[in-house]
């Protein structure tokens, strides 16, 4: 898996685009800053093939009308996050407006794994943060896109709507951190880290 990662939108999330060796990309939460997305996939010479959102906050969905408008790819989301997608992804209240995209067609619930090209990603369900929220896990690549559910020293926020602390614990403890030691995490914000490394300093994770 050759992996992009760009810093996008109104909070510089993490946009991820992991391709295959053939070239066809995952764009895993397109922020915003949808030229910068497709400026990297006509430099690389990939082909976008899904959009895959691990939740539908504002600045994780905001690029996706442009680049479903440019690319033509389907978009897969969490049925339950649905309702906040149409609605903006809770960015009203900030002031950030911008154009929601087409309704999903993919819903993840129904389906435990998601191929994109040659790259078969595990959905795993991992709500608390919010109600439909996913986390993409590459088990070939050893990697997890973990959203904002797990960070390097953190966990993700659960005082928005949707979110509960004890739900997003159970989600890191049961699907998370089952994974091998060695894998990967690219979170949401912030940098990349590994399960061990989280596992053994992430003060969250030990004080619980
Ligand atoms: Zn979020
Ligand atoms: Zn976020």
């Amino acid at each position: 898996m050759e992996l992009l990662t760009l810093p996008l939108g109104p909070l510089g999330t993490n946009c991820y685009i992991a391709t295959d060796t053939a070239g066809t990309a995952a764009i895993i939460d397109p922020g915003g800053d949808a030229e910068i997305v497709l400026q990297a996939l006509a430099t690389k010479g990939w082909r976008a093939g899904h959009i895959l959102l691990t939740h539908a906050h504002f600045d994780h969905i905001g690029a996706v009308a442009e680049l479903c408008s440019a690319l033509n790819v389907p978009v897969a989301l969490h049925a339950l996050d649905l309702p906040l997608y149409r609605s903006g992804g809770g960015g009203r209240k900030y002031g950030l407006t911008f154009e929601v995209g087409p309704d999903p067609e993919v819903a993840l619930d129904d389906v435990g794994t998601i191929t994109v090209g040659a790259t078969t990603f595990e959905v795993r369900f991992v709500p608390g943060h919010t109600v439909g929220h996913v986390a993409f896990y590459a088990p070939e690549a050893g990697a997890v896109f973990s959203g904002d559910v797990l960070f390097e020293d953190g966990i993700g926020r659960t005082d928005l709507p949707g979110g509960s602390y004890e739900r997003l614990m159970l989600s890191i403890r049961e699907q998370l951190l089952t994974l091998p030691d060695a894998t990967a995490v690219y979170p949401g914000h912030g940098p990349a880290t590994t399960i061990g490394r989280e596992r053994q300093l992430n003060p969250f994770l030990a004080a619980d």
